[in-house]
């Protein structure tokens, strides 16, 4: 009998699901490749949005919803507008990114969607086999986005949490400027957190306003729309307004390696595999990268996430998540310092890993003059 009835299959067709599919389908070294693909897209039925900074043109521009040129980043202290050029900030739909993907997915021969859970991978010889309620399946190779659950037992990482309510409203009056977002509004805060507004406007009288905290601790939902409605009615004086959809969320920023549950015949994809950016939350962008990296791997015969994880840069989102773990309430001043002191192309790029080192240089100088910080910079000079 024939053990491998798949070269590949993929649990989960979210994020990193999704973006690998499609680089399979699109390129001619798969096109004979069996794959298989696992989701009972019951896991979260929200339509998230998914936002990222990008230069020029890219390949998700025919399913953007929006896109910005211009960003702004607030403090009680600076107010600080900029220009992204050569960046734009891009907004899509999961669900529309996931549709795309399923629908190639339907019109490929060789490759098969099954609606179901993966209850359980069995790693045999050389071989998986994937367990669901629709039967077993065997393959070479799984590319696996469910998170292990050690990585909710572990107590020696850094955990922060990303995690936010946002209100989609619409407005009577004129209040948003629809060229231009806010990365971080930090004029309002939940004391001793680092905590702010995010806003994505569509037009003048309708956006998305967000609460985030990045930290340790969840709070309760009256909290998150105490700080919407309070900011809604002080920052942006609007007294009516209507909610149209919510979005909530919770990404975690950590300093866990999750490339230590890899093993030759599952590797672990997105969240799972640590393919969000620690000291950020952002995955989207750095999964399509990733996902290059993964299928070049793959066809030159090399370890899967060879070339994904840079030393250096893991030592600055370490430090980065250190700081914000230890002096949760000042987490505003480290990103006033950034935004301040630094162009915004030079912070994408650094955030995107792609900085020389004196370019690094001059983002950390003037982080290093601040007390609280300075500490933490040890491990580096
Ligand atoms: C509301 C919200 C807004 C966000 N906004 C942004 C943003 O603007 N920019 C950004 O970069 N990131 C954003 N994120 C984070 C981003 O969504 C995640 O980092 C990303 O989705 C992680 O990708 P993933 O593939 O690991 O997981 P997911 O995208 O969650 O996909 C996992 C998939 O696996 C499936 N699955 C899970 N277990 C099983 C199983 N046992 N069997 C079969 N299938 C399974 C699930 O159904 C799901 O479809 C946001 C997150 C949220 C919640």
């Amino acid at each position: 009998m024939d053990h491998h009835q798949y070269d590949i299959a993929i649990i989960g067709l979210g994020n990193a699901g999704s973006q690998l599919l499609l680089a399979m389908i699109n390129h001619p070294e798969f096109e004979n490749h069996k794959i298989l693909v696992l989701d009972d897209f019951k896991g979260d039925s929200l339509d998230k949005t998914w936002s990222f900074w990008e230069k020029e043109t890219g390949k998700w521009d025919h399913l953007l919803s929006n896109e910005w040129k211009l960003g702004n980043f607030r403090t009680g202290k600076v107010d600080l507008d900029f220009d992204m050029s050569p960046y734009s900030y891009k907004k899509l739909k999961s669900h529309d990114v996931i549709a795309f993907a399923k629908a190639k997915l339907l019109n490929h021969p060789n490759y098969t969607l099954v609606e179901s859970r993966a209850n359980q991978v069995i790693e045999n010889d050389n071989y998986a086999t994937i367990v669901t309620e629709s039967g077993s399946f065997e393959t070479k190779l799984v590319l696996d986005s469910r998170i292990p659950k050690a990585f909710f037992e572990d107590t020696q990482s850094i955990k922060l949490q990303q995690h936010f309510l946002g209100w989609v409203i619409k407005t009577e009056s004129e209040a948003f400027d629809p060229f231009r977002f806010v990365m971080m509004d930090y004029r309002l805060r939940d004391p001793g957190t680092t905590s702010f507004i995010y806003i994505l406007p569509y037009s003048k009288t309708e956006a998305l306003v967000e609460f985030t905290y990045f930290s340790s601790d969840l709070v309760a939902q009256e909290v998150y729309e105490t700080y919407l409605k309070t900011y809604l009615k002080e920052y942006l004086k609007l007294d009516s307004y209507e909610i149209t959809a919510t979005e909530q969320g919770n990404i975690p920023m950590s300093t866990y390696r999750f490339e230590q549950h890899h093993t030759s015949l599952v590797h672990k994809i997105g969240t799972a595999g640590g393919w969000v950016k620690p000291s950020t939350g952002y995955s989207f962008k750095r999964s399509e990268k990733f996902v290059d990296q993964l299928l070049k791997n793959y066809l030159a015969d090399k370890t899967l996430s060879d070339g994904m994880f840079s030393k250096k840069f893991r030592l600055y989102d370490d430090i980065m998540l250190d700081v914000l773990k230890n002096h949760n309430g000042r987490g505003h001043l480290l990103f006033q310092n950034l935004y301040k002191n630094n162009p915004i192309s030079r912070i994408f790029s650094f955030l995107d890993e792609e900085t020389t080192f004196l370019e690094e240089l001059k983002i950390m100088l003037p982080l290093t003059s601040m007390p609280f910080i300075k500490g933490f910079f040890k491990k580096l000079f």
